[in-house]
């Protein structure tokens, strides 16, 4: 579609006031920003925080009115944040990076199968839309002008695949989610037929063969579903990540950016572009595929650090090579600032289930009525006991990459309780972290990281942050802005966009440290009972 549904909601919510603005390219093939341009008004102070919050309960972040004033001559960034739990929109003041404006909404997940996770693709670009929709009311209610929303980046939950008819515009399955493991068996059959292994193709995109990324998911689609594989055969289809989708909705584009193609299997890592031969191993016509652009992704200012979310990411950025990993790790695309700059690679750990557990622990036993409980209940007990549980519900990612783990959970006994459960599921992050954070030092073959950044919806759980500073034995740090990711999308779309300068992106956000006070031996106890609950969760399918 020619015009973008994304900025006829924000010409929406304008009060009707005209305004010149115009997209320049919605989406080229340097930069994945949606650009809006205008001329510059005369500056005039427009916003009181306090006056407006108190008029209607809005989003608006509860900053001191002192350190939160906006005027029409500030520039704003947007982004989509796009995640496997929930979808947020949010507007930052490019100057301060204050968040101004934010709306999340949770997305639902099907389970419709054993290891099955699917996710309605209407919902998800529904969902941003109506983030957008109320980000954008705050953004009109604050007196401020569409032009002055200069760009949105997009971040999105990585892996997970929607297939498409373009001309109907409609999705032809719903969208597979990164940790669904329906692929198991195609994952044997590949490796099975693969000189090399599950490690066979490594070499040229960086990833072991796992149900985990898109060619397997989109392999299975064209296997069970053969209107799906003629129509994505004959051209008559389009495929991509959740990225994808949502651009291609908004502006018509079919694109992605280089760190989501490189999780999908079939992109190069050397050459930075889809591979044929990738593409044949796996049956994959080509031609449906995005174009990949370059895009500076939110890893770019930091050294290393691990996400918390529905799953959990441990990066740690290893330069202008791409490293292979010898120790289970994958070797993915951290960023390219721009089309001519050289790409930066990172080695990274991904762990299947870390938020999703305490989902569980609300939806399917009820445990806890919200996430946030989770920290109240846990911190009644002052440990987990004997109690360890592996929540591999589908399989084991890094470093072990094990589909046939499940769910296991040992060292029970009368005195157990829920508290003991849900103190136990926030464990398994902090151990599988542990885990990667060991791979990530015998890769490098260097002393352990000396301390550990981490960001993610579950780290405003302050319990997780000392058990795990207590069991890695090095200091966490949280930023005290949460929203750090949907941040770096938003500020590589004003550098992608020229609105802000690379050299201005700084990592200067005051945070919060947890030092660690168990003591080693304990921890090193802790991390054995991991690892014999680890042995038992395996060989299990
Ligand atoms: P994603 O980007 O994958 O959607 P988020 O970073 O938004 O994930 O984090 C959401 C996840 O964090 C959910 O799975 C939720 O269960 C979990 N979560 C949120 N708040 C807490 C909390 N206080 N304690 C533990 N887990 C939490």
């Amino acid at each position: 579609m020619a015009a973008s549904r994304l900025f006829w909601r924000l010409e929406k919510v304008s009060a009707g006031k005209r305004f010149a603005t115009h997209f320049t390219t919605p989406l080229d093939a340097s930069r994945n920003t949606i650009t809006v341009t205008a001329p510059q008004p005369p500056p005039k102070v427009l916003y009181n925080a306090k006056a407006i919050r108190s008029q209607r309960n809005l989003s608006i972040p509860k900053i001191h009115p002192r350190d939160m004033t906006v005027s029409s001559e500030d520039q704003f960034v947007g982004a989509i944040d796009q995640g496997t739990s929930s979808t947020r929109f949010l507007i930052f003041n490019l100057k301060t990076q204050q968040i101004v404006a934010s709306k999340q909404i949770e997305i639902t997940q099907n389970f419709p199968k054993e290891g099955w996770v699917e996710e309605c693709p209407d919902e998800i670009l529904e969902s941003c839309l109506r983030c957008i929709d109320a980000t954008a009311s705050i953004f009109a209610e604050l007196g401020l002008e569409p032009e002055q929303l200069k760009c949105i980046g997009i971040t999105n939950q990585r892996e997970t695949t929607i297939v498409w008819d373009p001309r109907t515009g409609k999705a032809l399955h719903n969208a597979i989610v990164w940790c669904d493991s329906r692929a198991s068996e195609t994952v044997e059959k590949l490796i099975a037929s693969a000189p090399g292994g599950k490690d066979a193709l490594r070499e040229k995109c960086g990833l072991p063969i796992a149900q985990y990324f898109s060619a397997l998911k989109i392999r299975w689609l064209m296997d069970n579903y053969p209107d799906i594989a003629d129509k994505l055969k004959n051209g008559d289809a389009l495929v991509g990540t959740v990225d994808s989708w949502l651009v291609w909705k908004m502006t018509g584009q079919h694109v992605t950016d280089v760190t989501n193609a490189s999780r999908t299997m079939l992109f190069n890592i050397n050459t930075l572009s889809w591979d044929q031969e990738l593409c044949d191993f796996f049956g994959i016509p080509l031609n449906c595929l995005p174009v990949s652009a370059r895009l500076l992704r939110n890893t770019a200012h930091l050294p290393s650090r691990n996400t918390y979310g529905t799953g959990c990411f441990l990066l740690q950025n290893t330069g202008e090579k791409p490293v292979q990993s010898e120790c289970g790790l994958l070797t993915t695309v951290a960023y390219q600032l721009g089309k001519d700059a050289p790409a930066h690679f990172a080695l990274e750990g991904s762990i299947a289930a870390a938020g999703s557990v305490i989902r569980w622990l609300r939806d399917n036993l009820g445990l806890i009525k919200t996430s946030s409980d989770a920290e109240a209940l846990a911190s009644q007990v002052p440990d987990s006991g004997s109690f360890v549980f592996v929540p591999a519900f589908n399989g084991l990612f890094a470093p072990r990459w094990r589909p046939d783990a499940r769910g296991t959970m040992t060292g029970i006994t009368q005195f157990t309780t829920k508290q003991h459960i849900v103190y136990g599921a926030l464990e398994s992050c902090c151990f599988q972290t542990r885990d990667l954070f060991d791979a990530i030092a015998q890769e490098s073959g260097s002393m352990p990281l000396s301390m550990l950044r981490v960001d993610g919806g579950m780290t405003s759980n302050k319990l997780l942050l000392q058990r795990q500073a207590d069991l890695l034995q090095v200091p966490v740090e949280r930023p005290q802005m949460s929203e750090t990711t949907a941040l770096g999308a938003a500020l590589a779309a004003a550098v992608g966009s020229g609105f802000l300068n690379k050299d201005d992106i700084s990592n200067l956000s005051p945070v919060e440290r947890f030092d660690p006070v168990l003591g080693e031996k304990d921890a090193a106890r802790r991390m054995h009972l991991w690892h014999c609950a680890v042995e038992k969760s395996l060989n299990s399918v």
